[in-house]
């Protein structure tokens, strides 16, 4: 299933691997520095390697063969959270997230080239998220945990003090696993209510689906009370975006391939998608498929039906709610919504289309939370540092912090519990969903 990468011929670079970072996207900084005061490394540490100009001025010394390929670069090109602000900012529209993406991928294959693997990274990208089969097995096992009794007991023996911190930490907010995924729940067509007015494939995710398949559900019921026929395809993996930001990229073109047959069997107008990071890997499917024009053309095709939710509600037309939500809530941009897809005004419009429902906007909502993929259990400190900013922004008097993201919501869970704020953490869809499940019993 996996590709070995191919050493290729190098001018003096270390980057000798296929996918390297191209010329076309390093070359047009103009080192201008805007991008210094959104990033939240350099806005840390105060470092420029750790800071988006930074980042591709090493990038570029690498290429052309004025730096190895070392830790002077592997560290800054690790650091880098993939939060895109810099991208939002940058006037000659410098792809940072793409070339750090592509450096980790070359970093990826020197170390499987010398032996240096990690075998519990690779387990997790390449055993456990592109198989459907482990990862119900996994959540058949948390929900164990959670319903048997078990939890308790490791909470009160103490037992999970062997645990690292931030591991230890993510167990006590991991939410109460529900009865099955909802790839498995839901039906493979649900028809819409009223006039079709277009069909949409769910892209259920494995995060989301693991942790969160009643948001998967609630995305389930309200694209159908909004005229959109749902087809669930049964055989769909992973996005493969944990493996584009590791480096692997050989593994997310084999999840990429996987993806695009399985979403062309099902034929739908929209591929439709709840989770912001997942979004984003499945629209830059193209980025892998550069060299393979056949694949290429059909990761174009896949990606041009590619909807978040937010975005898909409002492009066919949704049914502002009837019934009144007295809540007030405030609304967290996850990057990958935000700067990497632009996405911006489609969220803010369906809370705002809630009777009752009051948004208060908190300052810096784009600002990135920690949660990054993996960055809060690889880099914690730096996690927390921007997860404590993040809940010093929530407006006093909320019910509810909102986003668009599974990683964000764990994340934030997090802040909340720490807290201890009798504050809800939501997905934007659930808040629809709850405000249309109202009009039944008004
Ligand atoms: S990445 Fe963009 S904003 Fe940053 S220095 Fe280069 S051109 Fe300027
Ligand atoms: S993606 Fe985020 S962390 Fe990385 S260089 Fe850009 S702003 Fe900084």
């Amino acid at each position: 299933m996996v590709n070995e990468p191919t050493a290729v011929a190098a001018k003096g670079s270390d980057f000798r691997f296929p996918d390297a970072p191209e010329e076309e996207k390093y070359s047009v900084c103009v080192h201008c520095g805007f991008c210094l005061e959104v990033c939240p490394t350099y806005q840390a540490w105060g470092d420029e390697n750790h800071s988006p100009r930074g980042r591709v001025y090493l990038i570029k010394a690498c290429a052309e063969g004025e730096l190895p390929l070392d830790e002077s670069v592997i560290d800054p090109v690790f650091t880098c959270l993939d939060c895109r602000a810099c991208e939002t900012v940058c006037p000659s529209g410098v792809q940072v997230g793409a070339l750090v993406e592509e450096a980790r991928g070359q970093v990826f294959y020197a170390r499987d080239a010398e032996g240096k693997r990690d075998p519990v990274m690779r387990f997790f990208l390449r055993g456990v998220f592109p198989r459907p089969a482990r990862l119900r097995i996994i959540r058949r096992l948390m929900r164990f945990y959670q319903k048997s009794g078990l939890q308790k007991l490791a909470r009160s023996t103490g037992v999970l003090r062997v645990l690292p911190p931030q591991v230890r930490e993510m167990e006590d907010v991991i939410p109460e696993i529900g009865r099955g995924p909802a790839i498995d729940v839901l039906p493979e067509t649900i028809a819409p209510q009223g006039e079709r007015k277009a069909t949409a494939a769910l892209f259920t995710g494995c995060v989301m689906d693991v942790f969160f398949s009643d948001v998967n559900e609630a995305t389930a019921r309200v694209l159908v009370r909004n005229g959109v026929e749902v087809r669930v395809p049964k055989d769909q993996i992973c996005c493969g975006a944990l493996q584009v930001h590791a480096g692997d990229r050989d593994m997310a073109r084999e999840m990429a391939k996987r993806n695009i047959e399985v979403f062309e069997r099902a034929g739908a107008d929209y591929v439709a998608i709840n989770a912001a990071g997942c979004g984003a890997a499945l629209k830059e499917y193209p980025e892998l498929f550069r060299d393979d024009p056949a694949w290429r053309d059909r990761a174009v095709q896949f990606s041009s039906r590619v909807r978040d939710i937010s975005q898909l509600l409002v492009e066919v037309g949704f049914d502002p709610p009837k019934a009144e939500l007295p809540m007030a809530v405030t609304y967290h941009d996850a990057c990958h919504l935000f700067h990497a897809q632009k996405i911006r005004y489609e969220p803010r419009s369906l809370l705002k289309s809630v009777p009752g429902l009051t948004l208060c906007e908190m300052p810096d909502s784009d600002r990135c939370c920690g949660s990054a993929g993996i960055y809060n259990l690889t880099h914690p400190a730096m996690a927390n540092e921007l997860l404590e900013r993040k809940m010093d922004d929530v407006p006093e008097g909320v019910d509810a912090i909102v986003m668009g993201n599974p990683g964000c919501m764990m994340q934030i869970r997090l802040g909340v519990k720490r807290r201890n704020q009798p504050l809800r953490v939501m997905h934007t869809v659930e808040v629809l969903d709850l405000a249309y499940r109202r009009e039944g019993s008004r």
